[in-house]
């Protein structure tokens, strides 16, 4: 049984004039502090009310003056997006579709690995410009980029739904990977800024290597986090030579496989030992599958330190591929073993999973279908097996 909600969350209403310190990062609340007068203690103070505490009302933040309090309603709020749909499900799992300012929604879906772990899988645009042909997200075209506010908004709502935090050494959200709708990277600011606060102590105080950026290789924006930001890199790979990624991640047509690779390089370089990137190579029968797809994907990534995920294909309506058979899915899983790679299958949940990222909003909107099916929806999460390991 699974219980589902339709309430919204008790958030004030929107006010452009006013700041949101939600979405503010430790240097820009110094600044805001700053420029009221006050010191920066207050940003660390205030900080951990938000983050830590999961407050949104400045009369409860006890530690402030009752001065400041006052000057903060009229100038400030702290305002997460509004949650119009959430389903907690048995086996651990919880879904939001949010509305965001402008009344689009994004989702959010945290799906629990293990006892100590609990992976937060996180929207960065809602929609997606980069148009890939097997994803429901890039079907749907690019609406607008997500604000700082918007992006730490949905790790602030899982956090919130535990209730309140009487110790901040236990995390409800342990792993972030940015896997729900759009590209991160087209999206580079707010992205980062939304990073820094889940790696930030005052923030969520996640690990480096728990924080996954996955991507469909933004080579510019690459070099850009390059020696700027340190998480776990993903790519979105999903073909082995450029003619056939030309046609399944059209950006590659821009930015092909070598440069891409390099660019990879490149960052892994500014990183500490024992990091790799991981591959995610979405499996679609007949395309991409075969084995001489997969000797020419052991050769092309010979360069590059990484792992592979491999993604069985997440069928979606008006869409003509297939998922591969449990059968082909293994021999190309083998195939990559055989060549020395650490490979790993996304988990999938029964075999008529008609959900993923970007498609939980269209089921939520399209009143035709039923709630039943949430459930069924696929973890995408296994990427960050990898990168824990290496961290315990
Ligand atoms: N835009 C980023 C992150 C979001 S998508 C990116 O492309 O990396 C997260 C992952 O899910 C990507 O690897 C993406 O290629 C994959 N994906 C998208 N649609 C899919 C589908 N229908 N079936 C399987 N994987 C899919
Ligand atoms: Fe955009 Fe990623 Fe979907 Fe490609 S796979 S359309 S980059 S969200």
């Amino acid at each position: 049984m699974s219980t589902q909600s339709t309430e919204t969350s008790p958030v004030t209403s929107s006010t452009q004039s006013k700041v949101n310190l939600l979405g503010l990062t430790a240097p820009q609340m110094d600044a805001f502090f700053e420029s009221l007068g006050e010191k920066r203690f207050r940003t660390s103070q205030v900080m951990k009310w938000i983050h830590h505490y999961g407050v949104d009302n400045f009369d409860e933040m006890t530690n402030l003056s009752k001065v400041l309090r006052v000057k903060l309603h009229e100038m400030a709020e702290v305002r997460g997006p509004e949650i119009v749909y959430q389903d907690f499900s048995d086996d651990g799992t919880r879904k939001w579709v949010l509305r965001v300012d402008g009344g689009s929604c994004i989702e959010t879906v945290l799906i629990p690995m293990d006892e100590k772990r609990r992976t937060l899988c996180v929207s960065s645009q809602v929609g997606c410009s980069l148009d890939c042909s097997f994803c429901s997200t890039g079907k749907q075209g690019f609406q607008r980029n997500l604000t700082p506010a918007e992006i730490i908004g949905q790790v602030w709502v899982a956090q919130r739904s535990f209730g309140p935090r009487t110790d901040t050494t236990k995390r409800p959200v342990t792993n972030v990977v940015m896997m729900g709708m759009g590209e991160p990277l087209m999206n580079f600011e707010p992205v980062m800024s939304a990073m820094r606060l889940m790696l930030d102590d005052f923030g969520y105080g996640l690990s480096k290597r728990r924080v996954t950026l996955s991507t469909s290789g933004v080579v510019p924006a690459i070099e850009k986090m390059t020696g700027q930001i340190d998480v776990a890199l993903a790519i979105s790979l999903h073909a082995p030579n450029d003619e056939l990624r030309n046609e399944l991640v059209p950006i590659n047509r821009k930015y092909p496989i070598k440069m891409l690779l390099e660019a990879c390089n490149r960052y892994l370089d500014t990183l500490g030992d024992n990091r790799s990137i991981t591959i995610e190579y979405t499996l679609i029968a007949g395309v991409n599958d075969q084995p001489q797809h997969a000797a020419q994907l052991a050769k092309v990534l010979r360069t590059l330190d990484c792992k592979i995920n491999l993604i069985p294909f997440n069928p979606f309506p008006n869409n003509d591929y297939q998922r591969p058979s449990r059968n082909a899915i293994v021999r190309f899983q083998t195939a990559m073993i055989d060549a020395g790679y650490v490979v790993t299958v996304r988990s999938t949940r029964g075999d008529d999973i008609d959900a993923a990222c970007g498609q939980l909003v269209g089921q939520v909107m399209d009143k035709t279908r039923r709630s039943a099916r949430y459930t069924e929806l696929l973890p995408f999460v296994d990427v960050t097996d990898a990168s824990d390991s290496a961290a315990e």
